[in-house]
Order: C-alpha cells, then sequence, then structure tokens
C-alpha cells in the first residue's frame, strides 16, 4: 500500500479495523475454533460462548427483547435474503394464490431490490417502489398511502448508502401501522448500525437487518437479522416467516424437520464463529466520540466540495440527519474516472458509481454515469480530508475528460 494511502470508503466498509479485531480472531483460532453448538466438547463449548456473547452484544446495541431474537448471519445482504425471501414463501403458502404486495423506496439498496425484483419476475409478489425527494429523504405518508390490504410487508432502509439521508422510521411505522397495523415493518440498518441509534421496540420494528462490517467496525461476512414477535410469535405456530436455509444447527439433531424455536429455525449451518469474535471486540471499542470525529470530517468535507468550482453535492447542504457520506461529482467527469484518477493518482480510496441503488441514482438525475461516494471514518484525519479536497480541486479545474 501507499504510504500516503488515504481510505476515505467506509460506507462500503469500515477500514482500519480496531486493533483489537485481528488480535481477538488470531486468540479465537488458536483458541476457540470448535464448531459453534457441535458437540459437547471444551473447543465447540467455547466457540459457541463466543457467538453467544456476539448475539447478546447485538440483541443489547438494538434493544432486542432477548438475544433469541437475534439470527447470526453471514452479512445485511444474507440477513435481508432471509427476512424478504421467508415472508414472501410464507404469505404465498397462506394466502390462498393472491399474491403479497410489498411496499418498498426508491433509496433501497439491490439488496432490497434485486431479491423483491426477482420474485416479481417469478409471479410471487406486487410490488410498489415509493419515489424519494432529492435530498433522499421518504415521506412517511407516501409510504402509508401505497400500502393496501394485501401489503405484507414495508422494507426501509434507515439512511441511504449513497447520500447518507437517514429515514424519519419512527414516523413512517406510525403511518404505516395507522393504516395496516399488521403489517411487517422491515428496516436496512447497514449504513446505521454503530452510527445511530437503532431500537426495535421503541420504532416497533419487525425485522430489522444490520451489517458487522461497517459502523460496527467488525470484519465482514458478519451480519444479523432481528425477527420480532409479530412475524415470529413466541409460540412458534402461525409464524409469519419461514427459514430459507435448511440443514444442520446442533440443536435436535436426530429429527429431519428444523427446529422451530429461534435462533436455531433460521440459522442452519455452521456459524462465522471467528468473524463473531471480531465483531465482539469491535464492538467493544465503539464510543461516541468516534462518531463525533465522523460527523466533524463530514461537515469539513461538505463545506470543502460546496466551495470547489465545476463540483456538484447531491443531497442535503448539512450534516443534519445523515451518516457520515457525501455524494458528489467533477463536471464534465465520469464518476467512474474521477474514482479511478483519486485512486491511481491520488492514492485515495472513494467509491464512483451506482453503489447498488440504481432508483436512488435515478431520483436524482445521476442514473446514467453514478456519483463518487466518499465516507470517512472515526481514524481518518483532517489533514487526510484536506488531502482529498485538493485532489478534487486540481482534478476539477483541469479540462473536462469525457
Ligand atoms: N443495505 C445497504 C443500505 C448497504 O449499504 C449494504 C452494503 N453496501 C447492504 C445492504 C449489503 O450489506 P452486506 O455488504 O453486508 O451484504
Amino acid at each position: 500500500m501507499h504510504p500516503d494511502f488515504v481510505y476515505l470508503d467506509n460506507a462500503a466498509t469500515s477500514w482500519p479495523k480496531p486493533d483489537a479485531v485481528a488480535v481477538a480472531m488470531s486468540e479465537f483460532l488458536s483458541t476457540r475454533a470448535g464448531n459453534p453448538g457441535r458437540g459437547g466438547h471444551a473447543l465447540a463449548r467455547a466457540a459457541a460462548e463466543t457467538v453467544e456473547i456476539a448475539r447478546e452484544k447485538l440483541a443489547a446495541l438494538i434493544n432486542a427483547p432477548t438475544p433469541k431474537r437475534v439470527v447470526l448471519t453471514h452479512g445485511c445482504t444474507d440477513a435481508i435474503n432471509q427476512a424478504i425471501q421467508g415472508v414472501i414463501h410464507s404469505a404465498s403458502k397462506c394466502a390462498g394464490g393472491k399474491k403479497p404486495h410489498i411496499v418498498t423506496t426508491a433509496i433501497e439498496h439491490n439488496a432490497v431490490l434485486r431479491t423483491l425484483h426477482s420474485f416479481k419476475c417469478d409471479g410471487l409478489l406486487e410490488m410498489t417502489i415509493v419515489p424519494c425527494d432529492s435530498e433522499g429523504t421518504m415521506s412517511p405518508d407516501r409510504i402509508a398511502d401505497a400500502c393496501t390490504p394485501c401489503t405484507e410487508l414495508v422494507a426501509v432502509s434507515h439512511a441511504s448508502n449513497v447520500l447518507g439521508t437517514i429515514q424519519p422510521i419512527h414516523e413512517i411505522m406510525l403511518a404505516v401501522r395507522a393504516k395496516c397495523p399488521e403489517v411487517l415493518f422491515m428496516v436496512d440498518a447497514a449504513q446505521t448500525a454503530g452510527h445511530f441509534s437503532v431500537d426495535v421496540q421503541r420504532d416497533d420494528i419487525d425485522l430489522l437487518t444490520l451489517a458487522g462490517h461497517k459502523g460496527l467496525r467488525g470484519p465482514t461476512g458478519t451480519g444479523a437479522l432481528y425477527v420480532g414477535p409479530r412475524a415470529y410469535p413466541d409460540c412458534c405456530t402461525n409464524t409469519r416467516m419461514c427459514c430459507e436455509r435448511r440443514g444442520g444447527t446442533g440443536a435436535i439433531a436426530p429429527g429431519l424437520e428444523m427446529p422451530t424455536t429461534l435462533p436455531d429455525a433460521l440459522e442452519a449451518g455452521t456459524a462465522n464463529a471467528v468473524g463473531f469474535a471480531g465483531l465482539v471486540a469491535a464492538m467493544g471499542t465503539l464510543c461516541e466520540s468516534q462518531h463525533r470525529t465522523e460527523m466533524m470530517h463530514t461537515k469539513r468535507l461538505l463545506d470543502g466540495l460546496l466551495g470547489i468550482p465545476n463540483v456538484t453535492v447531491y443531497g442535503k447542504e448539512t450534516t443534519e440527519g445523515r451518516t457520515p457520506v457525501v455524494l458528489f461529482n467533477i463536471k464534465g467527469m465520469c464518476a467512474r474516472d474521477a474514482g479511478k484518477i483519486l485512486d491511481e493518482q491520488h492514492h485515495i480510496a472513494v467509491r464512483g458509481g451506482v453503489h447498488c441503488a440504481p432508483e436512488l441514482h435515478n431520483a436524482i438525475g445521476t442514473k446514467s454515469d453514478g456519483g463518487v461516494r466518499v465516507s470517512p471514518g472515526c481514524t481518518t484525519t483532517e489533514d487526510q480530508i484536506d488531502c482529498f479536497l485538493e485532489a478534487v480541486r486540481s482534478m476539477a479545474s483541469t479540462p473536462a475528460m469525457s
């Protein structure tokens, strides 16, 4: 890596990880790396203990009523697929031929949009994508208006991964519940977990998905799905979500049926225990001052970019109600080219393109080329932000390339 390398792509995955992550993962591999939940021996028990600590920490983070309702996954996409597929298959079985209707939004990541689209193409659901405004904010009333008596699920991102705009999820929940009290409310917290408060009880969330490798600063391949009682009642009957992955869980081993109790019902296969050992260590280092640092850098970035001629900044012009993410373009320069120049000539890592969120780029007028996303982290320095702004200034002052 170049000695002056600057990493500003924390919305994709946070980096560097806290030193404690590598230490914990190495320690886990040398002393605890049995198969969690399989076999009663000491090494299997030690691995299971690590996995359960991760579950407890994640449950506390999102204020889940019990850790049992936190299903460990291989990332946020994995959690979203389990949630959406599980709900659709369950609803299709019960609907007597009527297709379930799903409401989602223009700010969603492809993890949600492509999953829903493929089911729509298979004729298994009807779906409405509610538009956002030019700052990437969703209107609670427009989401509620899109709900019909057939709506089974409303799926909303807590924050846009492109513009950083945080959504009024409490107000969305209230508006949706007022119209359809029993609808399942799903929130994708990939971009907010670790940065902002996520509380499944306060916001009456039925399904919450998160990634361990972004704001929580853990390793890739870790994530979680919270499953609330409306989706999966305590009695484990009349569930509105089926398991999408079947196999061994370590529990009730002799039967051919999947266990019905959470989390085992939705957690077949060996967990990424070493990843969760790293995630536990990462979560132990999180503190409020990190978030303040990230937002201070975001303000410096915004103010700096807004002052550079030939640069367009998208979304809100302030740090109010946003994650540490800024999207911009340089006049006459394709976003991918800008990202490439920043990488190859300035050793600065950002992400140019459409960021797996095509509907959002459509809404803000950047559908063809996308934009350049810059996302500082808590270890970013002020000098690095200034170095990035200087690079953009020089790129924006040279003749257009494309
Ligand atoms: N949802 C959003 C809003 C995201 O930003 C991302 C990751 N870019 C995902 C889902 C998918 O997360 P993962 O990489 O953990 O699968």
